[in-house]
């Protein structure tokens, strides 16, 4: 049988709105509730088959310690080993699949996640990692869909990708998923990061072995089954939540060890790069290392920006999800004329932002995610009340009594290397260096070398020249750059997503860029009519 079988279009997820009296909210809030009263018992699962070890971790919701809504089961390396040799073997009919079957499954994941699975997939990361209606939505919902759609799209592009023929020759280039397996690492502050970190390569035909951020297994095991419910064989992506140090050596020592798909800190990811640089020789192939990691996001403002856009991009930039996307904005660079026009009203709508439970719609902001992130977020607070340097003028209050709470907070730095300036703090705090109108040109220079990080960036600038200069001046500080908009809220198919320096590999999520790194091409030449004589014409008598 054959045909030339095409990938539907890939369009965008249309973001629902979750406003009053529509039937989405209804039907999100009826979830929520039937989740925070279940009881939920997370396996491992290996080979399709759920393995509890008995060594049970609580799920809390970050806003409500009173909330437990079940237990995970932790895996080590036993689990780990078993998972990574039913992976090698799951991959290998797995792989031999025609591509449109493969890509069916996860065209399919798309469409119940666009129905009837994406109330259950938005209530996991509302209650697991505490993310408001809209902030699930973008997330859990929309960005997984167009993964998968615009996943199957680009692949399709590239497998289209191919060599010229001479005549006489046929030339082409087949596309192999890697030999072996794919480790996973994903994040706690995307569902969808989860879903594309373990579901992309699968989608091209590798084994997946994928160790999901034990703050985010609600919604990872969610992930799991609906791929699952999609047809996905058992074994072809292996969900072992556990002990991540035990499960990455386990993952780093193997000899099948083919590719690293990661997202996470900066440093885990450059320890894993460490070992895998010191086993090198233990491995069958060169193993590709993909990984996306911090940030430490700004926004600068020409002397012609606009006071409106700015105030808006820093708030909704800097704190929605709490501050704690990648991309969110954390330092902020205006020049003084524009300070004392937006400095007032920017603290005041900080102030302003709703905070509370994410089932309360009204609130913007929720909790953080545990308590390792609240201590270490409030210490930057309290260090900045204390300093000479910096002044808090906005926020700065906090309680761990009911949930991980932190008011968004605006910390004025009145040096530009100020710690708040410099670090990746991963919560809601906005720091803000007033620069003198006349030193535009120097605060480029700052914004450029303040950080080790190149994530996103955006230049507010009414002026051409504004924008061109930022261009120029700050083409290396960010993988993502924004002109008049905030650095957040990239879309797959829209804007591709990655950094540099430190922040990552910059292989671009969502992209035909990051599928090629799953991807070993065999080029094949068949010749048509082969020779049949030694000679070549050059050698004949005169
Ligand atoms: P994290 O580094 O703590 O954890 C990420 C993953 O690494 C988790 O699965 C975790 O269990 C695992 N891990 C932790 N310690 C490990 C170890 N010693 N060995 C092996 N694995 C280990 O990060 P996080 O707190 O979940 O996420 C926040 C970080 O992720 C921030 O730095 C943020 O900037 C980054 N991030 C980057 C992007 C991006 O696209 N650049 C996107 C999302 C998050």
């Amino acid at each position: 049988m054959s045909g030339t079988i095409r990938m539907p279009p890939a369009v965008n997820e249309p973001v629902l709105s979750y406003a009053p009296c529509t039937p989405e909210r209804a039907e999100l809030k009826s979830t929520l509730h039937a989740m925070s009263e279940q009881d939920a018992d997370i396996p491992i699962i290996i080979g399709g088959e759920e393995i509890r070890t008995g060594n049970t971790h609580p799920i809390r919701a970050p806003h409500d310690h009173g909330l437990e809504l079940g237990v995970w089961h932790a895996g080590g390396a036993e689990e780990a080993r078993r998972a990574i040799a039913n992976t090698v073997e799951a991959r290998r009919e797995w792989a031999s699949w025609p591509w449109e079957d493969r890509a069916a499954v996860f065209l399919k994941a798309a469409e119940l996640l666009s129905t009837t699975w994406r109330s259950t997939l938005n209530a996991a990361t509302m209650l697991g990692q505490s993310k408001n209606a809209f902030q699930a939505e973008i997330d859990s919902a929309c960005e997984i869909i167009d993964f998968f759609r615009f996943g199957a799209h680009f692949a399709e592009q590239i497998f289209d990708h191919q060599p010229v023929s001479e005549k006489g020759v046929w030339n082409r280039i087949e596309y192999r998923p890697l030999e072996g397996f794919v480790y996973a690492v994903s994040p706690f502050n995307f569902t969808a990061i989860g879903a594309n970190l373990a579901g992309t390569p699968a989608m091209v035909g590798c084994g997946v072995l994928w160790k999901p951020s034990k703050t985010a297994v609600l919604s990872g095991y969610y992930t799991y089954k609906l791929l699952e419910e999609a047809g996905l064989p058992p074994g072809v992506i292996n969900f072992v939540p556990g002990d991540p140090v035990e499960i990455s050596a386990a993952a780093t020592d193997h000899a099948d060890f083919a590719g690293l798909h990661f997202t996470g800190s900066t440093a885990v990811f450059q320890s894993l790069w460490t070992t895998v640089g010191r086993n090198i020789g233990r491995y069958r192939s060169y193993p590709r290392l993909v990984g996306e990691t911090g940030g430490k996001d700004f926004i600068v403002a020409h002397p012609s920006a606009d006071p409106a856009a700015l105030r808006t991009a820093i708030v909704r930039g800097s704190f929605e999800y709490q501050g704690q996307k990648c991309s969110a904005a954390s330092r902020a660079y205006v020049p003084a004329s524009l300070w004392r026009e937006i400095g007032d009203d920017l603290a005041a709508e900080t102030d302003a932002l709703a905070m509370g439970d994410p089932a309360d719609f009204r609130n913007f902001v929720n909790a953080v995610i545990d308590r390792w992130g609240f201590d270490s977020i409030t210490g930057y607070i309290d260090r900045a009340k204390a300093s000479p340097d910096a002044e808090v003028i906005a926020g700065g209050e906090y309680s761990d009594s009911d949930g991980f709470f932190i008011r968004p907070t605006l910390v004025l730095a009145r040096t530009p290397d100020h710690e708040t300036m410099c670090d990746e703090i991963f919560g809601p705090v906005m720091s803000i260096h007033v620069y003198p109108d006349n030193a535009w040109s120097e605060t480029l220079d700052i914004v450029d070398s303040t950080s080790p990080y190149a994530l996103t960036g955006a230049v507010f600038s009414q002026e051409r020249r504004g924008v061109r200069e930022a261009l120029e001046r700050l083409r290396n500080a960010a993988g993502n750059f924004y002109i008049n908009d905030k650095p957040t809220g990239a879309v797959v198919g829209q804007q591709p997503f990655g950094g540099g320096r430190a922040s990552g590999t910059n292989d671009k999520a969502g992209s035909a860029y990051n599928i090629m790194r799953w991807l070993s091409p065999r080029t094949i030449k068949e010749n048509l009519v082969p020779p049949t004589s030694v000679e070549y014409p050059f050698m004949g008598e005169e």
